[in-house]
């Protein structure tokens, strides 16, 4: 598959508070312009997200997980998108998850993909009542609720002959991760944009991985997604995520290219930089005449080298 070159100019995508509600139209070729370039770059950053992990060949049969989000409709769509420009032939499939919440719309779905012409199954499993009599009343079911979703539609996959499982994560979800880990994990880990599932039966990818979520938020927005809300199950959010997504957005707002260089920092891990004996041989190091690698007390950091490939700032850096 082509890789569309990075762009750098800058880009007016929204990154106040709301997380990307769309522009208001005040002037409505403006606003056009603005939908289109966010519909352009959205394509670009999928487009290089999946040439660079290599997320899907030819042959592939990829089930992309449909929640009814706006991360997974825009999935569906770039995805769709793609394979119309993509050199060699993949399968698309569309599967979600009724998890038989209270007042789920189980007719949105197969109304939209019909209308899509996009193949799918709706998978029926009733993970709410689970959950329900799991959890303690009060207590933030999305963890246990989020195991129960992946194992029904890993399994499924793996019944079904699907190789690959694509899933709506974006930059901003890896960025959370990385900070949840490590304020409440103790780990430096994220979400990586593809992984091999614990028991080697499924690959799954995040073709979202270098996207925004203002962008995502604005597209679904502007195509006018038939949205299910996250919400039906009257969960509480995570307030650990909550207030790392905050602190995000704090940071959009005073420092815009700060979670982008965080997200950079993710692609390149300096093992030797840092603790990990298990990462690197600390113990093996000896002097034998060669050159070292800098150490960052002694030596100057490494000029910024500008934007990874595929990766857009919000604005300039
Ligand atoms: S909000 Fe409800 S449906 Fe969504 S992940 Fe949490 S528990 Fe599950």
């Amino acid at each position: 598959m082509s890789s569309p070159p990075p762009q750098t100019s800058p880009v007016n995508t929204n990154i106040n508070g709301s997380a990307g509600k769309a522009a208001p139209a005040a002037d409505p070729r403006r606003a056009k312009l603005e939908a289109d370039k966010r519909a352009k770059r959205l394509r670009r950053q999928v487009g290089q997200a999946i040439a660079d992990y290599q997320m899907i060949e030819g042959g592939d049969r990829v089930m992309v997980c449909l929640s009814g989000g706006k991360d997974s409709y825009t999935m569906l769509d770039m995805l769709l998108a793609l394979r119309e420009a993509a050199p060699v032939d993949f399968e698309l499939f569309a599967v979600n998850l009724d998890q038989k919440q209270p007042g789920f719309p189980e007719h949105v779905l197969p109304e939209y993909l019909r209308e899509r012409g996009v193949p799918f199954h709706i998978l029926e499993q009733d993970t709410y009542s689970v959950v329900q009599r799991v959890l303690p009343e009060g207590k933030t079911q999305c963890g246990l609720c989020s195991r129960l979703r992946r194992g029904a539609l890993y399994r499924y996959a793996h019944e079904n002959g699907y190789n690959k499982i694509a899933l709506g994560h974006h930059l901003d979800d890896i960025v959370e991760t990385l900070f949840l880990n490590l304020f409440h994990g103790g780990r430096m880990a994220a979400m990586p944009p593809k992984l091999k599932s614990n028991d080697g039966r499924n690959v799954v990818i995040r073709p979202l991985a270098y996207c925004r979520q203002a962008d995502t938020q604005a597209y679904s927005e502007e195509q006018g997604f038939p949205i299910i809300p996250c919400t039906l199950c009257g969960s509480q959010p995570n307030l650990q995520r909550v207030t790392i997504r905050r602190m995000l957005q704090d940071w959009d707002r005073t420092q815009p290219d700060r979670v982008y260089k965080i997200f950079r920092a993710i692609q390149h891990v300096a093992p030797s930089q840092l603790a990990d004996r298990e990462l690197f041989d600390f113990a093996g190091l000896r002097v034998d005449g060669e050159a070292g690698e800098a150490d960052p007390w002694l030596d100057a950091p490494e000029p910024d080298t500008g934007p990874a490939p595929g990766v857009i700032p919000l604005r300039p850096v």
